[in-house]
């Protein structure tokens, strides 16, 4: 059912014109496509990548008042001010998100409100730009000799690029470049830990949105042949958000379903109101407040999720049989000297969370690193995989030194690694979470993807994602949603995913906290098989037990400090390493 939903409805909403529906339900369909257009990079802004912007309409004002200005003070083209309002909306989205996009938390929609706000006031004080009257006079767009006009024949127009804009989106976030965007939401430590620049991609939905906002702009300018600053003011931003959210802000469709709401809604409100209250106003934003309000209470994803529900998704098919592999790294030899930690130290302010630590790894070897808890396991762990900053000493890795690079730079020289507390994208099916550990064996970018142009390398990624899944035994579950995965299976994901990077040495941070005996009995056998296969594995570890029958070497870290290091007989046998152990467990 849901493979002939969008053919059927682009039909539908192409022939309207054809059909006898009344002019002013044309109109609405009209705005409510221009809205959508907007929207729909709402959906990947804010509902994909978790950034909110309350300064869309701002964008849709550059595209507006640049096929204003042009065509009625310059005799441009108005197909050739398409590309000029959206070249400068993508210029602006660049330099607002190069200022504000490495910014965390509430920056961004704070910038994006001044930004609507100084466009605004700019928009409505040039001289040039009519000031607050704006510009009149917009000629309509003719297509081939034929008037596309402001009714049927423009609707046409705008639901052929409401339509294709959505199914761009739908290719993008069935992508490499989109799975990357659906990590932004997750925090950044996991994407770049995969070997994703965590800010080109937020500039990437950045710059989409801000291009989408800009098309529908350009139309709007010849639907209304006349351009003032209102419609594209900061009460519009929120607005067009509001829109978002009330459809799905997580759904490309969504977008359209909020934009028709919306639309209809206040249409209606706007007559309705004043004839219930008795007098006019703008009555129907409280109303809207209250809807917003009763839709977050209970339907927090947006209504779209109502008709989701009703369509049941179809698992992914299974196209990759017989795809090429992807290119592989060259692989240390056994024995030879993969990992340097030398003499590391991390001062947290006053507090030494490692204390000049010194260990090494071969090829082939599995090293486990214990200690009692806040002893600086994972501190270590991240100072040696770059998540954090070294206060002193060296990391080298196959004979590089690696100590203060991003951890993305460290995953492209061959460590992987996975988290202490799970991470990972819950929507996404099984297989697509590992296929993101192919990130950096793969190159298909952005506009490739809307495309739909690197069909064969994705085939290659899911192929390589597959073998993966097989070979810690879980390709049963590839289709299954991570997110309703038991703990056990998804710290198994978390390895896939991480062998998927083609690893020289992967580093399992706890990987057996909080699992079940039998959920340990099935990591510690998948862990044996790796280290059978010639996988190096460094091994963060609070229980003794699990690490003593896998590991070649462990090293005991007690209080930030090295304790010692050797064999599990002779960690075992150490009376200091029984003293940390009793002192802090009982
Ligand atoms: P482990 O993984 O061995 O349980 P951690 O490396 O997490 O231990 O922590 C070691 C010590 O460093 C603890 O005392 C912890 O409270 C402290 N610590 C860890 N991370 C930070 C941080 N970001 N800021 C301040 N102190 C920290
Ligand atoms: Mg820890």
């Amino acid at each position: 059912m849901r493979r002939y939903a969008f053919p059927a409805f682009a039909a539908l909403m192409l022939v309207l014109p054809l059909l006898p529906v009344p002019d002013f339900w044309i109109t609405q369909s009209n705005y409510i496509g221009l809205y959508s257009i907007v929207a729909l990079g709402l959906v990947l802004l804010t509902g994909v990548s978790g950034l909110t912007s309350f300064g869309q309409a701002a964008f849709v004002g550059i595209g507006a008042y640049t096929a204003a200005f042009l065509a009625t003070k310059m005799g441009v083209s108005p197909w050739l001010t398409l590309f000029v309002g959206v070249a400068l909306a993508i210029v602006a989205a660049l330099i607002v998100g190069a200022v504000t996009l490495r910014m965390s938390g509430h920056y961004l929609p704070l910038a994006t409100i001044a930004w609507g706000l100084a466009l605004y006031y700019m928009m409505g004080n040039m001289e040039w730009l009519g000031k607050y009257d704006g510009l009149l006079g917009i000629p309509t767009l003719h297509f081939f000799g034929w008037d596309l006009g402001t009714g049927r024949g423009l609707h046409v127009l705008i639901w052929a690029l409401a339509l294709l804009a959505a199914l761009a989106i739908t290719n993008l976030l069935d992508s490499r470049a989109g799975r990357a965007i659906r990590a932004l939401k997750s925090g950044s430590t996991m994407a770049e830990a995969m070997g994703i620049s965590t800010f080109r991609y937020k500039i990437t939905a950045f710059v989409i949105a801000a291009a989408l906002a800009a098309i529908s702009g350009w139309l709007f300018a010849h639907f209304q042949r006349t351009v003032n600053p209102t419609p594209f003011s900061l009460t519009k931003g929120i607005e067009y958000l509001f829109m978002a959210v009330l459809g799905g802000v997580g759904y490309v469709w969504g977008a359209f379903l909020g934009s028709a709401v919306v639309r209809v809604v206040d249409d209606q409100l706007q007559v309705l109101l004043p004839k219930l209250i008795g007098t006019s106003g703008n009555f129907e934003v409280i109303v809207f407040g209250i809807v917003l309000v009763v839709v977050l209470k209970y339907a927090p994803d947006g209504l779209w999720t109502f008709i989701q529900r009703r369509l049941p998704a179809a698992p992914r098919p299974r196209d990759w049989e017989g795809a090429a592999a992807l290119p592989a790294r060259d692989k240390p030899a056994r024995g030879e000297l993969l990992l340097d930690v030398d003499a590391v130290r991390k001062e947290f302010g006053g507090l030494v969370a490692v204390n000049d630590v010194s260990f090494q790894i071969r090829a082939g070897d599995i090293v486990g690193l214990i200690g009692p808890n806040g002893a600086g396991k994972s501190t270590t762990f991240n100072l040696i995989t770059g998540v954090l900053g070294l206060t002193r000493g060296a990391v080298r890795f196959r004979g590089q030194p690696v100590g203060g690079l991003p951890s993305r730079e460290i995953a492209r020289r061959g460590m992987s690694r996975t988290f202490q507390h799970v991470k990972m994208i819950p929507e996404m099916t099984v297989l697509e979470n590992v296929a993101l550990g192919g990130y950096l064996r793969s190159h298909a970018g952005t506009v490739k993807a809307m495309l739909r142009l690197e069909r064969e390398e994705e085939r290659r990624l899911f192929a390589e994602a597959e073998r993966q899944l097989q070979r810690i035994g879980m390709e049963g579950q590839m289709h299954e949603l991570a997110g309703n995965l038991a703990l056990g299976p998804q710290r198994l994901m978390e390895i896939a995913r991480a062998l998927a990077t083609d690893p020289a040495l992967l580093l399992l941070d706890e990987p057996a906290a909080g699992l079940r005996h039998k959920e340990k009995q099935a990591l510690a056998a998948v862990l044996r098989q790796l280290k059978a296969e010639g996988m190096s594995i460094l091994l963060v570890e609070h229980d003794m037990d699990f690490v003593m029958g896998l590991t070649d070497r462990i090293v005991v870290m007690e209080f930030g400090t090295k304790l010692i290091e050797g064999t599990p007989a002779e960690v075992q046998a150490s009376p200091a390493v029984r003293a940390a152990y009793l002192g802090t467990e009982h």
